[in-house]
């Protein structure tokens, strides 16, 4: 692990990792709900902007154990909710003209944290902030120029800040896709896409 008070990072706006062919940009329902209220999104147009990929395999319980963002069970299979890309590998927010983020201030919590990635260690106490562990994303490290060691030291509270958001985020997504996926096995809702995203519209206007 690079020890967190050392990790270094300034964005040059490369767009790589919003143009990576084989990088998902994962979303939370949490991503989805800002996306959509922000946007002023109906349903239909949804559809055009959050994908659902669809395991090719099957996933062991290690697996699934291992996943940051459990996926959700479809009509087609499990699958992991994202934003679309276009044939390149292009997110559908990212603007190459101007090298920018069309919803900067509504991007997912996984563009935000970017390129770091956050786990709660096992042997401290869970509630005590010295307890989350900071690295590098395998991504970042890949294709991120803005992690090399010419790059500014990163504020350490601010890491701590942004690693106990995302970690809270991660979390609550967790619980609502494991009730989602419940409701799927009890028959108690159809397992379409669309009904995934309906029941995040429900919420958006309690
Ligand atoms: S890959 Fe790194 S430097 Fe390039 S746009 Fe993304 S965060 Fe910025
Ligand atoms: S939402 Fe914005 S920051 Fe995230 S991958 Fe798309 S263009 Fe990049």
């Amino acid at each position: 692990m690079v020890n967190p008070n050392k990790l270094r990072f300034i964005c040059t706006r490369c767009g790589n990792c919003c143009t990576d062919r084989n990088t998902l940009v994962n979303v939370t329902y949490l991503d989805i709900l800002q996306i959509i209220k922000g946007l002023k999104l109906d349903l239909t147009e949804s559809l055009e902007i959050f994908g659902f990929n669809v395991f090719e395999n099957s996933l062991t319980s290690t697996d699934l154990k291992k996943m940051v963002i459990p996926p959700v069970k479809t009509e087609k299979g499990l699958a992991f909710l994202a934003l679309m890309k276009n044939d390149e590998g292009k997110c559908c927010f990212y603007d190459k003209a101007k090298k920018k983020c069309l919803i900067y201030e509504l991007r997912p919590i996984f563009c935000k944290s970017f390129p770091f990635t956050f786990t709660l260690s096992h042997d401290k106490d869970k509630s005590s902030r010295e307890s989350v562990e900071i690295r590098y994303t395998e991504k970042a490290k890949e294709y991120c120029p803005g992690i090399d060691n010419d790059s500014p030291l990163v504020d350490f509270n601010y890491l701590i800040d942004l690693a106990q958001t995302t970690l809270k985020e991660l979390r609550d997504n967790r619980s609502y896709i494991e009730l989602w996926n419940k409701e799927i096995k009890s028959k108690r809702i159809s397992p379409s896409a669309k009904n995934f995203l309906r029941k995040i519209f429900e919420i958006s206007e309690d």
